[in-house]
């Protein structure tokens, strides 16, 4: 009957006993030291998100969905890898089961498992060979060589090939009637030479001792992302982690448990920095460059010895972070998500990025002049424009909207932002929005005076202290005026009122009657058109294109309002880019850029993305955040595109092509 005897052969069983005990226990070791160092982070808070936790396991663990997207041939490869090793790896549990626990791998079950292995095996190999020519022949993606690269993919392939090895010389040695089913050792077997018994017993024991060595390395190196590069994309699944000033004194710990976990889960393969804007216009950052620098300081925060001298009660000296604070990258960041969206374990570099920047803004050091003063003009005046709190619903006193700080309860709010509040050419998206809101009759009104800085700004750079109290505030508004929903004009009040603030409530104890829906200007009008309360009397023969601003796209994952709308308009020609939604390339304005200098760059962020609107013959750039219009108007001028491009944000477009609502 077709079955197979674990140790054919093979004598002094004992040693390889013990060897399999050593490296077992180094892996645990090595385990049990990365868990004691993310145990130092912040604890993880909230409920896990069951559905979308089993959906990231099969989509993005399983599935290897990520790396597929944008790198077919990347993809392949590590689908070849990892689901070769899974295979092998289940054999050998399997194997390990019927040898000590229950014998069940005989007749065709043990034929079957057979030539599963086979095909696993081979498809293991292939992945490593295809991974040999993506790294060193068809250098994909700038990839970040270490030594121990090379070293990993050789190593595992010497495990894959002594593994088929070990098996044809078993099949020279004691031939089978059911060769068929090892379909690979029986074709190596053609190739073996020398006395085949002998030759079994050396490459057996070469290739335990291979497998044991990756066993003991496995925690101790890049291969680890299958550890945490799984969890991380579990952990991703938890809702977002916010930690008010009173916690983080009360913790004490520099990172979050997730932060730690992401850390480790990286594999340097560069898709981040490759989609990064502000590396592609020649600045300094690089996400993967920073999350090894910060790995760097937190292994040598938590080393080994250090680990011994704590076990001992011997204290130990304590690690600068200067090292890892130094530089202007951290500022350079605009917080686009790119490289969120790119990496294939999900792992969250613009968190870490933010982290830093905390921890300038708590250390006063290398902090942009620029950002210090921004920082207390809203503190000061409640909004990063200098401008008079009284004055801030002045943009809408021709327009008849009703004002809450004059009086009075209202269900909907137009959050219209510090920027369309204050400044004279974002005013006009404000004007726009509310002509359009009382051309469909909707019943809304602002806020006035009485409307503060969202925090984005604050957030972004890590001013927590500010933070909270400009959230405290608009609640205490929101809560005055019985506010049951809101409409913001800009994505990054969006994605402060919307995402943001509940997470900070609950920590705060802010008491709310009811949870505020929270939307975007542009989702507002995709729906007063499909409800017909709002009419196009005029048609717009133009070539358009439409830019995802990050914080509504990538952010928020609103992509498809702003479309629908332009595809309603009448005689328009809509093209898209060719980065578009989740791939869309930044203004350069997020992360509180808009206010800091310029860093040192080969040409900006906004004029590679007007360029990639004058690649599609776009006439009109169209947008739908206030950032993003200032940057690209800004652009348009440096770039040389005046008179060839104009850039618009959707809403005023729509204010002049809508009329009345007719009954
Ligand atoms: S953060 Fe993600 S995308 Fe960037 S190098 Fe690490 S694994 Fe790759
Ligand atoms: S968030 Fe955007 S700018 Fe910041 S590191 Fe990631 S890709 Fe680069």
């Amino acid at each position: 009957m077709p079955e197979r005897e674990v140790f054919w052969n093979i004598s002094h069983h004992w040693f390889f006993y013990l060897l399999a005990f050593l490296s077992v226990l180094v892996f645990f070791g090595g385990c049990y030291r990365s868990l004691w160092i993310w145990r130092k982070g912040r604890p993880l808070s909230g409920n896990p998100l069951f559905g979308s936790i089993l959906g990231g396991i099969l989509k993005d663990i399983l599935g290897n969905a990520k790396i597929f997207s944008g790198d077919f041939f990347g993809g392949l490869m590590h689908l070849f890898i990892m689901w070769g090793f899974l295979a092998l790896f289940l054999g050998t549990v399997l194997s390990a089961f019927d040898e000590y626990i229950f014998h069940f791998l005989q007749g065709g079950v043990y034929l079957f498992y057979s030539l599963t292995l086979d095909i696993f095996g081979l498809l293991f190999i292939v992945g490593l060979i295809m991974a040999l020519i993506r790294r060193y022949f068809i250098k994909a993606g700038k990839m970040n060589n270490l030594s121990e690269d090379p070293l990993i993919v050789f190593l595992l392939l010497a495990i894959g090939i002594t593994g088929f090895m070990v098996e044809g010389y078993r099949l020279v040695a004691k031939p089978e009637p059911w060769t068929s089913w090892e379909p690979v050792g029986a074709y190596l077997a053609q190739f073996l030479f020398g006395n085949p018994f002998r030759g079994h017993i050396i490459v057996w024991w070469i290739h335990i001792l291979l497998s044991l060595i990756f066993i003991a390395f496995l925690p101790f190196s890049k291969l680890f992302h299958i550890i945490a590069g799984s969890l991380n994309i579990i952990l991703e699944k938890f809702p977002s982690e916010v930690f008010t000033l009173d916690e983080k004194e009360k913790i004490s710990a520099e990172f979050s448990f997730r932060q730690l976990v992401a850390l480790d889960a990286c594999t340097r393969c560069n898709r981040c920095e490759n989609k990064c804007p502000s590396n592609l216009s020649g600045e300094a950052l690089s996400p993967r460059a920073m999350n090894q620098k910060i790995k760097s300081y937190i292994k040598s925060k938590y080393s080994i010895s250090r680990l011994i001298q704590e076990l001992i009660n011997k204290p130990a000296k304590e690690v600068s972070r200067a090292e890892v604070i130094k530089g202007e990258e951290a500022w350079m960041c605009t917080t686009c998500r790119a490289c969120v969206e790119e990496c294939p374990l999900t792992i969250n570099n613009l968190d870490l990025i933010r982290e830093i920047r905390t921890f300038k803004v708590e250390e006063g050091t290398e902090v942009p002049a620029l950002v210090g003063e921004t920082l207390e003009v809203i503190f000061k005046y409640g909004n990063p424009y200098q401008g008079a709190k009284a004055k801030r619903g002045e943009w809408a006193k021709e327009l008849g909207v009703k004002d809450l700080s004059l009086g009075g309860e209202a269900e909907l709010v137009y959050f219209v932002g510090c920027g369309p509040a204050y400044d004279s050419r974002l005013q006009r998206i404000a004007q726009s929005v509310v002509k359009i809101f009382k051309k469909a009759e909707l019943n809304f009104s602002i806020l006035g005076n009485k409307e503060n800085c969202c925090g984005d700004m604050a957030k972004r750079v890590g001013e927590e202290g500010l933070l909270e109290e400009l959230i405290a505030k608009n609640y205490e508004t929101f809560g005055g005026y019985g506010v049951k929903g809101i409409v913001t004009t800009c994505p990054h009040g969006l994605k402060m009122l919307r995402d943001e603030y509940p997470l900070y409530r609950k920590k705060l104890g802010i008491e709310l009657r009811e949870e505020i829906k929270v939307e975007h200007y542009t989702e507002v009008i995709a729906w007063l058109l499909q409800e017909k309360r709002l009419n196009f009397v005029k048609g717009l023969r133009k070539r358009v294109t439409y830019h995802d601003p990050c914080y509504l796209g990538r952010h928020c994952g609103i992509y498809d309002p702003p479309r629908e709308i332009i595809r309603k308009i009448p005689e328009v020609e809509f093209v898209e880019m060719v980065r578009n939604r989740r791939n869309s390339f930044c203004c350069g304005g997020g992360g509180g850029r808009i206010w800091m200098e310029e860093f040192p760059a080969r040409e900006k962020i906004s004029e590679i993305r007007v360029r990639d609107a004058a690649e599609v013959g776009a006439e009109v750039l169209i947008t739908a955040c206030p950032f993003c219009l200032s940057m690209l108007e800004d652009a348009v001028k440096t770039a040389g595109y005046e008179g060839k491009i104009e850039v618009k944000d959707l809403g005023e477009i729509l204010e002049e092509l809508t009329g009345d609502l007719i009954f």
